[in-house]
Formats: structure tokens, C-alpha cells, sequence
């Protein structure tokens, strides 16, 4: 049995527009707001359609690939009957096993989706206040008035407005014979980290260390987009910005050696590039004060210059630009709700996941879970044992001080009890694991999935 309660969905993007259909599929009357098409509304500074479910940026979902990250997420998605994806399918273009699509046919296919659907009516205005039976899907470019509201209601300090996010690398490809554990005078956090320290630390010689800024300084830039001149101060200065204004600038901020010896020659070394703990089993690591604009091979090249992580594996690049999102852990309840009014919910790019494809998988588990609520049940999440499991695990467990936007990555999911060496193998395993789990968790709760044909079954 499903209510007729009216439902108003807000932002006619990815997780909207997936959420909208979710839920009118499960036979809820939906009510799909997006300003962009408004009378008098200016859109946001990156869309430049009025269509629903528009790609701002690159035209790719990623690997289709169960046995990368952006691959598996995908196949779940697909297990729980993904709109977006369908058709994401019905809009693809040649670019191997990347799931790249030619935007215009993308977005007019979800309009169409949209539009024809008996419940659901898209009405363009641009919504001001928090729906009491509803999901927020407004995304990274959330307008103005509605971001002062969610403020108010959750505190000006659970929204940023940008990202400036650092590098995250897998722990097992750091060369922990050169990198040491260790806080900084032996004691910052030590309570936190317990005994063997919250830092591991990356420690330079002066030519190593020279080296590395020069590359840094040489190193291709992405350009922002004209409306993303944020104004930088402490805490999200680039690090190549940081570079550039001096050899020594880094090495006096967040490179300083001071308090720390390197076990090796008991000396303090020149400089030392500090790695943060990301998440419990210390499986992800943070370039800490990395935050950064150079293009991913760049990254790639510069950070392996930095002893110990010769062979890095990155589950995240750096990155900075306008992304409006909340401080999940600390703000929202587990399946992404405002904590003191559970059918309120909260899905995409503002959640703290980042990318086309992680946006939309919190549509579905949005409509999944509002629907349930509607019907008197508990919400539910897959395990974290499923990549979207762990992409909402990593969203209420993550620590709120050092909150960042996410995505999927093998970094996130829970270890496999007996791991295989060979990497290519253990991704198998963790792929063929997630499939199986999400299949028995749907049998558990009764989870069905939309068919194509949007039968569910
Ligand atoms: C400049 C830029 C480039 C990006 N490039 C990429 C990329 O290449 N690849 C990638 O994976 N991700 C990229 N991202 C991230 C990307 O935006 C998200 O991954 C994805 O679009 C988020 O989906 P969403 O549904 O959360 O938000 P969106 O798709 O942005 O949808 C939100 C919708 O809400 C509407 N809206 C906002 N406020 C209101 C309101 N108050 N009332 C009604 N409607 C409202 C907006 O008009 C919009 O249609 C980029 C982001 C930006 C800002």
C-alpha cells in the first residue's frame, strides 16, 4: 500500500530526477520542482538548458567495468533499476568500456521519462524552504535562497560552498618502510590515534624536497570556470600556489618537519609531507594541506616524487571548485535525512558524495527510503560490504573535522577477509562479493527493483 501524500522533490538534476521516478514508480504522487525554466529565474552559472538531468561537465558516467569502482557502483545501481542509467544506455556513445553518452539525447530522454510518468508533475519554480515530506536534490550549484534555509535549519557551519579537497591514497601503496608513523611532538591527536600515531610522514632531503616544488610549479593547471574565483585564504590555498610563492612557504606551513625525527637516521629531515588517516580500518590516507587544481596525470607525477609514495595508488585526486554540500556526518542521519524530521531527505552532489554517477545512486536510495517511510518502515542501507553501502557508510562515519566530498572507490568498501595479493583478482572479489550482498540484502527488506520496462521486480 502506498500513501497519496504529495511528495516534492527539489532539483530537476541527476539525483532528482532519479529520486522523482523512484518514487512515483513505487506509486507516490510526485511533485518535481527545478528552477532552471522559471520566469525570471537566471538557472545556475555552470547549466545552459533548461532540460532536466543536465551534464554540466564531461559527457562520461565512467567505467561500465564491475571490477573498477565507478563500474560497480554502476552494476548495483542497475541491480536496484537505475532511470538514469537506462537512459545513460539509450544515449551511448563509442568510448570503450567508459559509459560516455551524447548529452542532449541523454537529457531529452530523461525529460521524456520524467514528463510521461502519470505521477509525477515537473513544475518550474525555485523552492525557498525544506519540505517536510521531500528530498533535496539541488546539487552543487543550490540557489542562494534555499542554502540560507538549510543554513538556519542546520547551522551556517554544516554547509560549504566549496571544495578545496586534498589527494586520498590506498594505505597498501605506501612504501611504510621510509614512511614512519608518528604526531607531530609525539602528541598532537596521539588520544585519538592511539599508540602508534595519527600521521604517517613522508620525510625529504633537501634535494628531494626541491625537487618536488619545482615540479609543482611547472605542473599543468585545470582552469576554473569564471564563477569559481574563490577567494583562498588559510585551508584551501593550492598547494602549487603555495609553491609558487616560495621554495621555503611549505616548508614553513603545512610541510614544517618540526617535531618529528625520522626514525631511520633519528634526524628531523628537511620537510615532511604528513599522510591523514581518511577512514577506521586506515585503509585511505590524506595528503594533508594537498589540496590542488593540477590535472590528474600531473598529480600523479608530482605526489610520486615524495618518498614513500613512489608507487602511490590515488582512490581520490585533489581538486577545488563551487560545490555546495553538507557536512553529512555531523548534520544528517544515516540514510541522509535532516535529523529531527526523518521524511526530509537529502540526495546528491549536496550530500557530500562527489560525481554524476554517486549522485544519482542517492536518488535511488532516496526514493528506496522515503518510500519505505511512507509505508511506516525503518529505512534501510546496503552493507558496506556494496559500494553504495560504503559510500553511505563513509558519509555518516567519516569525521566531521575534516569532512570532504567522496567517491567510489575499492578504498571505501570493506576488506575482504581473506585478500588476494594480486590486485586484479582482489577487485573480482570485491566486485563479485558486492553483487551477491546487495542481492541478499534486497531479499532481506524486500527491496525491488525497477525492470527497464519499469515493471518492478
Ligand atoms: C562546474 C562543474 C563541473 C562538474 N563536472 C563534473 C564532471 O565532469 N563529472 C562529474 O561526474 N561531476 C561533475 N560535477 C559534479 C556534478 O555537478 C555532479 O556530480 C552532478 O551534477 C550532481 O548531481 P545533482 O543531481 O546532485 O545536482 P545537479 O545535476 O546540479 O542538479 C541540481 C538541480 O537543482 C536545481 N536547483 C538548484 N537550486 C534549486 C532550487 N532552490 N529550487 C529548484 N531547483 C533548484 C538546479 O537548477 C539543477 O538542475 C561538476 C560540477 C560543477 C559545478
Amino acid at each position: 500500500m502506498t500513501t497519496r501524500t504529495e511528495i516534492h522533490v527539489i532539483g530537476g538534476g541527476l539525483a532528482g530526477s532519479e529520486a522523482a521516478f523512484q518514487l512515483a514508480e513505487r506509486g507516490h504522487r510526485v511533485v518535481l520542482h527545478e528552477m532552471r525554466g522559471a520566469p525570471g529565474n537566471q538557472g545556475t552559472p555552470a547549466h545552459r538548458t533548461e532540460s532536466l538531468a543536465e551534464l554540466v561537465c564531461s559527457n562520461t558516467f565512467k567505467s561500465t567495468d564491475a571490477t573498477n569502482a565507478h563500474g560497480l557502483l554502476k552494476a548495483e545501481m542497475r541491480a536496484l533499476g537505475s532511470v538514469i542509467l537506462e537512459c545513460a544506455d539509450a544515449a551511448r556513445i563509442p568510448a570503450g568500456t567508459a559509459l560516455a553518452v551524447d548529452r542532449d539525447i541523454f537529457s531529452a530522454a530523461v525529460q521524456a521519462r520524467i514528463l510521461a510518468h502519470p505521477n509525477i508533475t515537473v513544475v518550474r519554480d525555485e523552492i525557498t524552504a525544506l519540505p517536510e515530506v521531500g528530498i533535496i536534490a539541488t546539487g552543487p550549484l543550490t540557489s542562494d535562497g534555499l542554502a540560507a534555509s538549510i543554513a538556519s535549519r542546520l547551522g551556517a557551519k554544516s554547509l560549504a560552498f566549496y571544495d578545496a579537497i586534498a589527494p586520498v591514497i590506498s594505505s597498501e601503496s605506501i612504501d611504510t618502510s621510509i614512511a614512519f608513523r608518528a604526531a607531530r611532538w609525539g602528541k598532537e591527536t596521539m588520544a585519538e590515534a592511539g599508540p602508534e600515531g595519527a600521521y604517517l610522514n613522508c620525510p625529504m632531503t633537501k634535494e628531494e624536497y626541491d625537487a618536488f616544488i619545482a615540479a609543482m610549479v611547472e605542473a599543468d593547471l585545470y582552469h576554473s570556470h569564471e564563477f569559481e574565483d574563490i577567494p583562498y585564504f588559510e585551508g584551501c590555498m593550492p598547494v602549487e600556489e603555495m609553491a609558487r610563492r616560495g621554495a621555503e612557504t611549505l616548508r614553513h606551513g603545512p610541510m614544517r618537519p618540526v617535531g618529528l625525527r625520522d626514525p631511520r637516521s633519528g634526524k628531523r629531515p628537511w620537510a615532511v609531507l604528513q599522510l591523514r588517516q581518511e577512514d577506521r580500518a586506515g585503509r585511505m590516507w590524506n595528503l594533508v594541506g594537498c589540496q590542488t587544481r593540477m590535472r590528474y596525470p600531473e598529480q600523479t607525477k608530482v605526489f610520486r616524487l615524495v618518498p614513500g609514495l613512489g608507487n602511490a595508488e590515488f582512490l581520490r585526486f585533489g581538486s577545488i571548485h563551487r560545490n555546495s554540500y553538507l557536512n553529512a556526518p555531523q548534520a544528517l542521519s544515516p540514510h541522509l535525512s535532516l535529523k529531527d524530521s526523518e521524511t526530509t531527505l537529502f540526495a546528491g552532489q549536496i550530500t557530500g558524495v562527489e560525481g554524476y554517477t554517486e549522485s544519482t545512486a542517492t536518488g535511488i536510495m532516496a526514493g528506496i527510503n522515503l518510500d519505505r517511510l511512507l509505508r511506516g518502515e525503518r529505512p534501510v542501507l546496503p552493507p558496506p560490504t556494496t559500494m553504495l553501502g560504503a559510500l553511505y557508510r563513509h558519509l555518516r562515519e567519516a569525521d566531521p573535522a575534516h569532512f570532504q566530498p567522496m567517491n567510489a572507490n575499492f578504498g571505501l568498501l570493506e576488506e575482504l577477509a581473506d585478500p588476494p595479493r594480486d590486485k586484479a583478482l582482489k577487485r573480482e572479489r570485491y566486485a563479485e562479493r558486492a553483487l551477491q550482498e546487495l542481492a541478499s540484502w534486497r531479499q532481506e527488506y524486500g527491496v525491488v527493483s525497477l525492470s527497464p520496462s519499469g515493471a518492478s521486480v
